[in-house]
């Protein structure tokens, strides 16, 4: 918006002094080519008028020359008239006029100055020109005409020829304008003879010539028809126009379309004009040449305006710039003089402000005062400076660092523009400082990492597996052949796909699907158990910074060990010690689940409660221990009788129960009596080696759907059968 202002007013500028050279030149060159005009009429109106009173003498001359009195008085005579047509023709010639010939009262030609020639006007009657009748009434006259004869433009003066006061004839001289054509043969224009009826008789230009300024009044047409002054016919007005209407006084005109200077002089005597035009064109042309001259002068000087302001006003902007850099710079030209540096650099290569006093530093200077101070190490400072002007002088870009006398690191860059060395100094102390901490702290992380157990990796976000430890490769049973500085995420998954980790299926498949899931980067936590039967847990979170997902880090713990463990532990928290049979809190959370499932199914369940008989006497005759090996015994042969889908628990002491899925009120009592058979027959010794035997008693009960039976119920009524049992003598099926 400003600049568009700005170029507006420049160019606005520039076409107004355009315009002021145009119109300066324009009007210096009218002004002196309309005094050149204005010169040039004087000098044809004074020819002019020398030619027309030449004529006027001439006639006259003759009008009192006795041979042509004579000639008149003597009634004609041949040989008179023969001498006077000689006589003419001689004065004709030696006065350089066109034609002289005598009338006589009736304007019949009597004699004349071309009597010899074909077109002679011997013979013809004239009388219907003016300059007769003028001459015979005024005894003088002129008229201008083109001969009737001769066909020629001429102008006529005429004089009576008298004698005692009596009118003889008369004699007419006559001159041709034709020769007025040298003399405006060096006017580089035209110009043109007007008469008193605006008609254009004579011009330098054939298109101008019989022409009328304007039309003719009917009287004056009618007077040159009478006259024969011009072949009527052939006058028509001339296309000439002017801006302010008025033709004859204005100072430009045009005709036919093109423009001139114009130039009007009147001729009193004859009540003519003189009409100069000289071409406009050349003043335009000449005026414009001028005009783009001085514009193209302004705009150039505009342009070296512009350009020295621009430049001053970047070099400004370039100080501001460097001024506020965190880096201390300079800026050499090609000699290597200083052009720009900026206090940072003062301050960081603690350079005194005299250095820069003079304007013209140079980096020599620079150079040779740090090889003073020692900034360069030992040395002689004169050798260094050449030795480091030298290195300057290669004009190749340079970066380095440099541990200044003071402990403070800089980072130096230097670089060649196409005309100009740039520095830079940069404090890179603390950030060295950083640098060595991080690579302190990655070398922790790394031992850290690496003396793990655990496997990890990290993925990027394009999938590049940028970081693992030994036991991720390890656990994973992974060949050396893998091991690389960046793995491929999907070349490990090929592997592993390939070598059955996935299960079957597809080997690209696979690749395909766990790409695409992992692209997705959302956390996880999965185990996996591998063909050898370890399991590893899987751990995958995304890596964050500032909320924006940068890679994953995945965990591969083998957990082969802790679910062994956990599987015993759950185990033994199930089952009775001594027998191995499950406890009874097991058992009754199994029948409970066995219960609902009948509940569902409509399916039969049986449930036998058994207690040995006369146990405490076991233990009193043969010792605990015995006791202890006697239940495991029972237990034993019990399950040795059971289906393996029949479930047995030891309820306490000497009590245990068993149910039987799928199993109604025959099949519950026939294998219970088989259960007590097998009791009563078992062979069992004490601790002399003598054989004993027990027997045991077992309650019956069926679940029956119709009741909906707790679990607490059916155990009730079971006990009831084996109570039963024992009351009715023990060793049986109740
Ligand atoms: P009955 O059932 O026929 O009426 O007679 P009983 O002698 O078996 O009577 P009771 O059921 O009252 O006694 C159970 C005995 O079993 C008491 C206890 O000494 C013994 N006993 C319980 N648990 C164990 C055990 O874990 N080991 C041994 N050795 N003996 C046990
Ligand atoms: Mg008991
Ligand atoms: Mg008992």
């Amino acid at each position: 918006m400003k600049n568009g202002f700005f170029l507006s007013v420049i160019s606005g500028f520039i076409l107004f002094i355009g315009w002021l050279a145009y119109n300066t030149t324009y009007q210096d060159l009218s002004k002196q080519y309309s005094v050149h005009l204005s010169d040039k009429s004087q000098l044809f109106k004074s020819y002019l008028k020398g030619e027309l009173d030449k004529v006027q003498l001439v006639a006259d001359m003759l009008s009192r020359h006795p041979v042509l009195q004579n000639t008149l008085q003597t009634s004609l005579q041949p040989t008179s008239l023969e001498q006077t047509n000689l006589f003419l023709q001689s004065t004709n010639d030696r006065l350089k006029t066109a034609d002289i010939f005598i009338m006589d009262r009736s304007g019949l030609t009597v004699a004349a100055s071309n009597f010899n020639k074909d077109t002679n006007f011997i013979g013809k009657n004239y009388a219907f020109r003016p300059y007769f009748t003028q001459a015979l009434t005024k005894q003088k006259g002129q008229f201008l005409a083109i001969g009737v004869t001769s066909k020629k433009l001429g102008f006529y003066v005429s004089r009576a020829i008298m004698l005692n006061g009596q009118t003889l004839g008369i004699v007419v001289v006559k001159i041709d304008l034709d020769q007025l054509h040298h003399l405006t043969q060096d006017l580089k224009g035209d110009f043109a003879l007007m008469d008193n009826k605006n008609i254009l008789f004579f011009s330098s230009n054939d298109n101008y010539t019989l022409k009328s300024i304007g039309t003719i009044s009917a009287k004056d047409r009618l007077e040159i028809t009478r006259t024969r002054q011009y072949p009527i016919t052939r006058i028509v007005p001339i296309d000439i126009k002017s801006s302010t209407g008025n033709i004859l006084d204005a100072k430009t005109v045009s005709i036919f379309g093109h423009r001139y200077l114009s130039q009007n002089t009147y001729i009193q005597e004859t009540d003519w004009s003189i009409l100069m035009f000289s071409p406009l064109m050349k003043i335009e042309r000449t005026s414009l040449t001028n005009s783009i001259l001085v514009s193209a002068v302004g705009f150039i000087i505009f342009i070296a305006f512009y350009t020295m302001y621009k430049r001053r006003i970047d070099n400004e902007r370039l100080q501001t710039i460097v001024e506020n850099l965190p880096s201390g710079v300079t800026l050499f030209d090609e000699d290597l003089k200083l052009l720009i540096c900026n206090d940072k650099l003062k301050e960081l290569l603690e350079f005194p402000d005299t250095l820069f006093q003079d304007r013209h530093t140079k980096l020599e200077d620079l150079l040779r005062y740090n090889a003073e101070r020692g900034e360069y190490g030992e040395g002689d400072p004169i050798e260094l400076t050449k030795q480091a002007m030298h290195r300057t002088q290669l004009r190749k870009d340079h970066v380095f660092e440099r541990t200044r006398p003071n402990g403070t690191v800089l980072e130096v860059r230097g670089k060649w523009l196409r005309n100009a060395f740039v520095t830079t100094y940069t404090d890179i102390t603390e950030r060295k400082k950083a640098e060595e901490e991080a690579k302190r702290n990655a070398s922790y992380l790394q031992a850290l990492l690496q003396n793990l157990d655990q496997g990890v990796t990290v993925i990027d976000e394009k999938l590049n597996i940028v970081y693992w430890n030994k036991a991720f490769f390890k656990l994973l049973d992974l060949p050396d052949s893998l091991m690389k500085p960046v793995m491929k995420y999907d070349d490990l998954i090929r592997y592993n796909a390939k070598r059955g980790e996935y299960g079957p299926g597809d080997i690209e498949q696979h690749v395909q699907t766990r790409v695409q899931a992992s692209l997705k980067f959302e956390p996880h936590h999965f185990e996996r158990t591998r063909p050898d039967g370890r399991t590893l847990e899987v751990t995958g979170k995304p890596l964050k910074i500032n909320g924006q997902s940068f890679g994953f880090i995945t965990t591969y713990v083998d957990i082969t060990e802790h679910k062994r463990m956990a599987s015993r532990l759950r185990e033994m928290a199930n089952t009775d010690v001594l027998t191995e049979l499950y406890n009874r809190r097991y058992f009754t959370t199994l029948l409970t689940r066995e219960i609902k499932r009948c509940e569902r199914t409509g399916h039969a369940l049986s449930v036998l409660l058994l207690d040995l008989d006369h146990f405490k006497s076991v233990n009193d005759r043969f010792g605990h221990n015995i006791g202890d090996l006697t239940l495991k015994s029972f237990a034993k042969t019990c399950k040795g009788e059971l289906r393996d889908i029949d479930i047995m628990g030891r309820l306490g002491g000497e009590e245990f129960g068993i149910y039987l899925p799928e199993t109604g009120r025959d099949g519950a009592f026939i294998l219970a009596e088989r259960i007590r058979e097998a009791i009563g027959k078992m062979e069992l010794r004490d601790e002399n080696d003598t054989p004993f035997h027990i027997t045991v008693s077992i309650g019956v009960c069926v679940y029956d759907s119709m009741f909906d039976e707790r679990m607490e119920d059916l155990i009730k009524r079971a006990d009831k059968a084996l109570y039963r049992a024992k009351s009715q003598g023990r060793n049986r099926v109740c």
